[in-house]
Parts: C-alpha cells; structure tokens; sequence
C-alpha cells in the first residue's frame, strides 16, 4: 500500500471517504502535503477539520513517506545540489536540484538500482533493487522543494526523471506520482515541463503516447547502429534501433510532439564525423531535437569527453543535416551529479567502480 503523500487527489478521496470521513477534507489535506509541503503532524494541524485530523491520528490513516537525507553534495556553481536519501526500508535513492533562478529542475529516482545495466553508469553496475513507489517518487519532489524553498525561495519549475533506474520500466507508479506533481491543487509543475529520459524502453513508449498526459520524452541513443548502440546500452539488445526509432515516431505523431534525443559524446567511440552523418540520417523525417553531452569524466570510466572543437563540429553536422541541435552544459560534474555517483562513491569499497550516467 503506498503512502499518503502517493495518493492521487481522486484516490485520497476514494480513501477518505472508504474510512468514513467526508471526501470534501481532500482538499485542505491535498493542500497541506503538496503545496504548503508541511512536514510537522497533521493531526495536530488546528486548520484541519476535526474528522480528518481524527482519521489521521488514527491507526487505519496511511503512513507519510519519509526520505531522510544520508548525504548533501552542493556544487560549486552553487546551484546544483545532490541529495542521498534513505527510504522507510534502508535502500537509498539520489535526487538533484539543479539549474539557475527562475527555472530550478528536480532530477528524480524511479527505482533502487536499474536493471538496464548501462555499461558507463554506476547505477547500472549496482543492479536492480526494487521499483519506487509512487509515493516515494513525490517524496523526493517534495523534498527538493522544500530545500529549493529554503535556500532561493523559488518553487520548482520541472521535473526530469533522469536520476536512478529507467522511469518507463516502473510505468504505473510514475504516472500517479506524475498526476499528483502537476495537479494544479498542489505542485503544479506544468505537465510540459516534466521530462520522462528512458533509455530506450520500447513498451514504455508506446504505453506513454496512449497515456492522456502529455509529458516530453527524451531518448537516450548514443550510437547510429545496432553494434555501436548496444556496445553501451544492452536494452539494444531487446528492442534494436529499428524498433525504437518506430516507437519514437509513433509516439511523435500521436502526440504531436518532438521527441528529445540525447547523444553523450565520447571521445573516439561515437563522436565522429561519420557518427554525426549517421545519426542526422536515421532521424530525418522526425520531429525530433538532438541533445548533445559531453561524457561527465569520472575515475573509473575510461571514456572521455572529446573537446569542444569536435563538439561544434558534430553539432554543425546534425544541424546541417536539418535537425535542432543543442550541446547541454555540464552541470554538477564536482557533486558527481550523474547518476548513481554519489550513492556509488559512498560504495567504492564494496563495489568498485563509478562511472557516468549518459542519459
Ligand atoms: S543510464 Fe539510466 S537506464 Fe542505464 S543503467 Fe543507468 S540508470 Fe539505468
């Protein structure tokens, strides 16, 4: 059973009247756990009507889902920070805040581990845990909001689920977690503003353009071929290019949307003019953006970001070849922001390696 802060405002009604209590106390409730984001006990909470903070110091009132902060890592730019937290059950997830004023993002874990086994990312080596539940994804959202809050008295403006585990292989909690983050009752992120990065999850894909919101999708690619592709990402292996290029455009045209790629070059392995030539080819036709991303350096990675000369020139390429193309900053590199780093670095002993997220 997931927790009360994982309740959809429909399902928290659904619950409040199931207990006997009046369906209408969902909106002050909704109110105080999403966008006043209190934190102290809400059947203590003198606003509340007194059948609601009964049913809450009730012992049939759902549990609150608390994440506890293991470890804080700002950045130097002083904008980017990494939380460690830890779960009701010990497992440990990270979430980033990052970006500047006025538009501050929530990088998001959807599971403990991953099972996709990226080769470059720590989290991949880590292997799969368990999926989140929804409450735990909100969880996280709150808590980076309430330190964004704290720290530049801004609210969040997007979210990106990018941080620990593929987001499409955890489908139905995301999407609560998700209608409960852009209802307009309580975060209210801007369903256009939330970025759902997958990996290359085929039936996630197609699962997402049937879904009613509209939520903007990133794919990760990385290489122009199925060798190169699968090289670094052994979901490849499941749902080659062919397969995911064709889900990507059925996805675009039923929605209507761009769809968002992300190539993170890697100096000698993908970023050649030929991978350029390549990559402009297999999305023509697309209403598709190309992100590119220098490889985050990382010690146990032998990869390495090519400089920016070859950047440029790959960037001109795809851009020559009609496509957007933008080169993402590299943000939080010194906090180790890809992820599984922090959760990694705190593990070196036990696991041995750490490398980058390329999503
Ligand atoms: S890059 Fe993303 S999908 Fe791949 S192993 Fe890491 S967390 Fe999983």
């Amino acid at each position: 059973m997931d927790s009360l802060d994982g309740l959809t405002y429909s399902r928290l009604e659904e619950r409040l009247s199931a207990a006997g209590v009046n369906p209408v106390h969902a909106k002050p409730l909704f109110n105080r756990l999403h966008r006043k984001l209190l934190t102290g006990d809400l059947d203590e909470a003198e606003t509340l009507p007194p059948p609601l903070r009964r049913w809450l110091a009730s012992e049939e009132a759902l549990p609150r889902c608390q994440l506890v902060p293991s470890a804080v890592t700002p950045s130097t730019d002083g904008y980017t920070h990494k939380y460690l937290l830890r779960l009701a059950d010990g497992a440990e997830i990270e979430s980033v805040l990052m970006g500047f004023p006025g538009r501050f993002t929530a990088c998001l874990s959807t599971q403990v581990g991953c099972a996709m086994g990226c080769v470059f990312c720590a989290t991949g080596q880590m292997g799969f845990s368990r999926h989140l539940r929804a409450g735990e994804i909100v969880g996280q959202a709150q808590y980076v909001a309430r330190r964004l809050r704290e720290m530049h008295g801004e609210p969040i403006r997007n979210i990106v689920l990018m941080g620990m585990g593929e987001p499409l292989h955890n489908f139905d909690p995301l999407m609560e977690a998700l209608e409960i983050l852009t209802d307009t009752r309580g975060l209210n992120i801007g369903p256009s503003r939330v970025a759902i990065s997958t990996v290359g999850h085929v039936a996630g894909i197609y699962k997402l353009a049937e879904h009613p919101a509209r939520y903007s999708l990133a794919v990760s690619l990385h290489g122009a071929s199925d060798a190169e592709r699968g090289a670094l990402v052994p979901i490849n292996q499941r749902w080659p290019l062919a397969e995911l290029l064709k889900a990507c455009r059925a996805y675009s045209e039923r929605k209507r949307a761009k769809v968002f790629f992300a190539w993170t070059l890697i100096a000698g392995q993908n970023d050649s003019a030929d991978h350029a030539r390549r990559l402009g080819e297999l999305l023509q036709g697309m209403n598709a953006h190309v992100n590119l991303i220098p490889l985050n350096p990382t010690e146990d990675f032998s990869g390495r970001p090519p400089d920016d000369a070859s950047v440029r020139a790959f960037q001109q390429i795809v851009l020559d070849a009609g496509l957007p193309c933008t080169v993402r900053q590299r943000r939080g590199i010194d906090v180790a922001a890809g992820c599984g780093q922090l959760k990694s670095a705190g593990k070196r002993s036990s696991h041995g390696r750490n490398a980058s997220c390329v999503r």
